[in-house]
């Protein structure tokens, strides 16, 4: 199947279409990105992977990583300490995950359940977007850098082998 055939075979599945995840997928399919979901090779499995703009996507629950000032993440009446010192170590090993993959070259983008809700979609969906393509770019000028210093380097290389020459030439004589 090529990835178009298997993207309308997944879109028909109507079930799958209802997670805040998935929503974000299809809305990021129809704007002409083209990803991979769930890469267990990279650190954290992140949901959605864009190799060609370098970077990965986090669909957060609010609830479970502990949105700030969010409605959605409310600390429980009963076993408080409990569920805090739970969101308090997801929330650490999400920043020891971020830290990973910045450190493989990765941008990270962390999209929150509740700005996937239908009423904040098409912004947030515009919002990440941006990210995106911001990232894309990003990575191209470092790419282009990379390749004007290694231009420069092979450049003096070039120079220093020169004079040595002209240097034995001149000792000889
Ligand atoms: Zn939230």
């Amino acid at each position: 199947m090529t990835p178009e055939q298997r993207h309308n075979c997944m879109a028909h599945n109507k079930a799958k279409d209802t997670t805040p995840e998935v929503r974000l997928r299809h809305a990021l399919w129809r704007e002409g990105f083209r990803y991979r979901a769930n890469v267990k090779r990279l650190p954290g499995t992140p949901d959605i992977v864009l190799p060609k703009y370098h970077t990965v996507i986090f669909v957060h629950g609010c609830f479970w990583h502990g949105h700030k000032d969010c409605k959605k993440y409310t600390v429980p009446k009963t076993n408080t300490e409990f569920w805090q010192a739970k969101v308090a170590r997801n929330h650490e090993r999400d920043q020891e995950v971020w830290r990973k993959l910045e450190g493989l070259g990765w941008a990270v983008i962390i999209v929150w359940e509740c700005e996937l809700e239908k009423a904040h979609l098409a912004e947030t969906v515009q919002r990440v977007s941006e990210e995106i393509r911001r990232n894309g770019d990003i990575f191209r000028q470092n790419q282009a850098e990379r390749r004007r210093a290694r231009e420069e380097y092979r450049e003096e290389q070039r120079a220093r082998q020169a004079r040595e020459k002209a240097h034995l030439v001149e000792l000889k004589h």
